[in-house]
């Protein structure tokens, strides 16, 4: 099912622009043009996520934080004016869970809203943070890897990368979904970066057991495979 993403903005031509984009990335958006609009949209449409404008006519930005935080977790990125630090102290505060500075991007707006969602995701399936295959257990809540029963140590981003492979088995991702999950947004390296924490990876995982590895598609990416089970999931 889609994700909604509710756009609370009362700039005509910015929130046009959001919905337009979200749309084409495969989003249902909703668009609120006031602060009090924004509120009853929130209960009537129930989004994934909220994009929030802090000028907003009616009531601004942070009563419309405080109204939704008052009944609901769903995440929250608000949008700030350049240079506004205080607001965003004021909303981390506040219980925002991002911010994104005007004039933005609008593949930035996009980014971000994966990311924050990915977390939400995570916070909300905590019991999946432990995966067990043949000879192989990746525990994300000590942050250990156990491969053939002996701990090895493991810089947190090739464990984060094995985690978020091994999290789907037999899915094919490329560098850049990886770069994009696994790194986030912030991250100025390329493509690059994945294949070097890929090799390192597989000279502590090779030949460990016949019942999963960490293949190449030569072409597009990565995946981990898992023997016996079907692609796609
Ligand atoms: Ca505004």
């Amino acid at each position: 099912m889609p994700k909604k993403i509710l756009v609370i903005e009362d700039e005509a031509n910015i929130a046009e622009l959001l919905r337009l984009y979200l749309e084409k990335e495969g989003y249902e958006t909703a668009v609120a043009k006031d602060g009090g609009a924004g509120v009853a949209a929130f209960d009537a449409e129930k989004p994934d996520l909220v994009l929030l404008d802090i000028m907003l006519p009616v009531m601004d930005g942070w009563q419309v934080l405080r109204e939704i935080r008052s009944k609901s977790k769903t995440p929250v990125i608000m949008l700030t004016a350049k240079g506004e630090t205080q607001d965003k102290i004021t909303g981390l505060e506040s219980g925002a869970d991002d911010y994104i500075t005007k004039p933005f991007e609008v593949k930035e707006v996009v980014a971000r809203i994966h990311a924050v969602l990915r977390r939400f995701g995570e916070d909300e399936k905590t019991s999946e943070r432990v995966l067990t295959f043949d000879k192989l257990v990746i525990d994300m809540d000590s942050f250990e890897l156990t491969v053939d029963g002996k701990k090895l140590d493991i810089p947190p981003k090739e464990m984060e990368l094995l985690f978020h492979l091994a999290s789907s088995p037999n899915r094919v991702y490329t560098r850049n979904q990886l770069l994009d999950e696994v790194w986030g947004f912030d991250y100025f390296g390329d493509s690059r970066t994945v294949d070097v924490h890929v090799k390192r990876l597989r000279e502590k995982l090779e030949g460990v057991s016949d019942k999963w590895s960490l293949k190449t598609v030569w072409g597009v990416g990565y995946k981990f495979e898992v023997n016996g089970q079907s692609a796609g999931k």
